[in-house]
């Protein structure tokens, strides 16, 4: 599974700092600093680090979830830190033997409770990844995220940052090539994302929309209709309503799937009963996705063992699994053509 070419067009680069990472800023920042008592081992605390920053069993509670986010978050204080934090994802996705990979983030979370602007934060993970890029054969493209659920003033600043860095700066515009709604979809406000995303397509970047992964198939219908993506995140629930089903085909729509970040958490009750093979068998285009591994554990490579043990995953399925997922990918139709002979 390192060997065979993957593409990965869902994952979340401020979800998926390495353990290692987080251990190092963490304590020089003393983020960590209240998770230990008296006479604790330096072992002992180690592990109290790793069970709040990971999410191992299906969420107890949104707490236990956010709480890992936010730890997660706070490493990232500075754009030095940043830039690394960028570096060590396209290092991770090349180890995994990913020859195209979309790295998503969200420059308004990462600023929250910091006096970092959303400027710099773009250009920190830009420089990570063209850094990464002279070391790895691998391509990299970026996904610029609206968190739904933060700050809308803050969400407005950011994409007029972004609009100019795309007009002013040339690794930025190089390296973005979409964008994309996440957070809480039960929080989602249209009226004030519609025309954002517009601007944001009108920029010449393509869109992709969290949809339809906790919620139910008619948030797939709005989101359609509403955002026009060309692909959406999760989108699970597609299975559930036929008519919402025959229309993301009709639209061509590309569903990005995440079978065990959907299982932890509780979008589905057990990776069996995961609807991706549903999916596929219905004709839908769909790619196989980690969304955030550091944070769950896992790895691209994981996915695609479990979806072989789990679901009967053939060979020949993860080669047209991984086509369509090039076919659907964001970046420059010259390097998309380059890597269609792999497939
Ligand atoms: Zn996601």
């Amino acid at each position: 599974m390192k060997s065979f070419p993957k593409i990965e067009l869902h994952r979340h680069l401020d979800g998926s700092l390495r353990f290692e990472t987080i251990l190092e800023y963490g304590k020089k920042l003393g983020i960590f600093d209240h998770l230990k008592t008296n006479g604790m081992s330096a072992d002992d605390f180690k592990k109290v680090i790793w069970n709040k920053v990971k999410i191992l069993n299906p969420m107890g509670s949104l707490a236990a979830v956010l709480d890992s986010f936010w730890l997660t978050q706070k490493v990232m204080a500075d754009e030095a830190i940043i830039e690394q934090v960028a570096f060590e994802n396209v290092e991770d996705c090349y180890l995994e033997g990913i020859v195209l990979a979309e790295l998503r983030f969200a420059p308004v979370f990462i600023a929250q409770g910091k006096k970092l602007s959303h400027a710099s934060i773009i250009q920190s993970v830009c420089r990570g990844v063209e850094r990464a890029l002279k070391k790895f054969p691998i391509q990299i493209g970026l996904i610029y995220i609206i968190p739904r659920g933060l700050d809308h003033e803050q969400n407005v600043a950011s994409n007029k940052t972004l609009l100019q860095l795309l007009k002013t700066d040339s690794l930025a515009s190089k390296l973005i090539v979409g964008a994309d709604l996440a957070d809480v979809e039960r929080m989602d406000d249209m009226p004030r994302f519609v025309p954002m995303i517009d601007e944001l397509r009108a920029s010449g970047l393509k869109i992709t929309v969290h949809s339809g992964e906790d919620t139910n198939a008619s948030f797939l219908t709005r989101s359609f209709e509403c955002y026009r993506p060309l692909r959406i995140g999760h989108g699970i629930k597609v299975v559930d309503d036929k008519n919402v089903l025959s229309q993301a085909k009709d639209l061509g729509i590309h569903f990005e799937v995440s079978p065990t970040s959907n299982y932890l958490t509780r979008c589905v009750p057990s990776l069996e009963e995961h609807p991706i093979r549903k999916m596929m068998e219905q004709g839908l285009s769909i790619s196989i996705n980690s969304d955030d591994p550091h944070i769950m554990n896992i790895d691209l490579r994981h996915e695609y063992k479990m979806l072989e043990q789990v679901h009967k995953f053939t060979l020949e399925e993860f080669r047209d699994i991984n086509k369509n997922a090039l076919k659907a990918s964001f970046m420059p139709e010259q390097i998309k053509k380059d890597l269609a002979r792999l497939f």
